[in-house]
């Protein structure tokens, strides 16, 4: 992060903004006007919060920065599927996502610039981690795809309600201090008032940021990405040196929806003739059975030669062994094929005009 940039404001816990405001030498129920403004209302201006005194409206804007992200590109998807590139104040590129459900939207958003976790069929690995990034700079996505879903409405899709999952750029546990306080921002009454039922975070397995999302108050939704269950293949899929092995983390993911009374979903990236054979399947069968998980079996998109789906008929066959086996699966198909939507590809076509 550029130290001279002024913090952002939503970088504030919501629960801190009466203190903070009181800090200011103004009244306490100024914190929950602001709140009001940041959140419910989500000004684009300091100028707009006209509830608030001028003169504290000029002491904010010349501490805090309000707005993080500047949107730099937006493709819409012939399936709805809408797509943000956002530049960040210190330059960098962070993508985010709307998918159009039958009920609702999901937005699907970024926690980290980059990723470290290097799984070798993302374009966000390729250049490896840039920066976590801030929890204001989390939440504002959210708020940015709110807004643009307000100014043009999604086709085909009966609400506005959405959904939030972590799956984009990055590994959100690996950023846990951003991705708690976010995660509280949504589900704060003074914040976004959302359940946290309507939240999921994904993870490439991450034990510790698993045991901590554990004892967060909020019973957020828990995705696992197993994408291979033999080791050698895994390694070579997710090539970060000493991930805990699989068995382990699938063990925590019993525990987490256990405790959180929620099944935990599996994500296998489906890849063609590297994951995707029969054997594989019936291998994840004999790991997921009997546990309290769903698996959702996403064909990749294509980001290079190297790495494609598998046709429609290798798709079915792998689910089949995986019902025949008494394990729930799911095809997931992420849609926005032709917009680049796969996480890191719309950064990637920017590359070299990014920092
Ligand atoms: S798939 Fe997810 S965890 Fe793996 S490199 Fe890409 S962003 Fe990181």
């Amino acid at each position: 992060m550029d130290h001279n940039l002024p913090p952002l404001i939503r970088d504030v816990p919501v629960a801190g903004l009466r203190g903070l405001l009181e800090g200011l030498g103004a009244a306490p129920y100024r914190g929950d006007q602001l709140a009001g403004w940041l959140y419910a209302r989500d000004a684009a201006a300091w100028d707009e919060m006209t509830d608030l005194p001028a003169d504290l409206r000029e002491i904010l804007a010349a501490r805090w920065d309000l707005d993080g992200l500047t949107v730099r590109d937006r493709q819409v998807s012939q399936d709805g599927t809408r797509k943000h590139l956002f530049s960040l104040r210190d330059g960098h590129a962070i993508e985010s996502v709307t998918i159009p459900m039958e009920q609702h939207l999901t937005f699907c958003i970024s926690s980290q610039v980059g990723c470290a976790m290097a799984c070798s069929f993302c374009a966000t690995a390729r250049g490896g981690l840039v920066r976590n990034l801030g929890a204001g700079e989390i939440v504002e996505q959210v708020l940015r795809l709110r807004r643009d879903a307000a100014l043009e409405t999604v086709p085909g899709c009966a609400d506005r309600a959405f959904n939030l999952v972590f799956m984009g750029m990055g590994e959100p546990l690996d950023n846990f201090d951003a991705l708690a306080q976010a995660i509280d921002t949504f589900t704060s009454p003074a914040g976004l008032g959302m359940s946290p039922r309507r939240i999921t975070v994904s993870t490439s397995g991450h034990p510790a940021g698993m045991r901590r999302l554990l004892d967060l108050p909020q019973g957020v939704g828990l995705t696992v990405s197993v994408n291979g269950t033999d080791p050698a293949l895994r390694r070579r899929l997710m090539p970060v040196p000493g991930r805990t092995p699989l068995p382990e983390v699938l063990d925590l993911a019993q525990e987490y929806a256990r405790r959180r009374q929620r099944r935990v979903t599996i994500a296998y990236v489906l890849i063609d003739a590297v994951n995707d054979g029969d054997p594989e399947a019936a291998a994840l069968a004999k790991l997921v059975r009997g546990r309290p998980f769903k698996v959702n079996l996403i064909p990749m998109n294509r980001i290079d030669e190297r790495f494609g789906p598998p046709d429609a008929a290798r798709l079915l066959g792998f689910q089949d062994v995986l019902r025949r086996a008494g394990v729930e699966a799911y095809i997931r198909i992420s849609g926005g094929d032709d917009i680049a939507a796969a996480c890191g590809q719309l950064r990637e076509k920017h590359a070299g005009k990014d920092r």
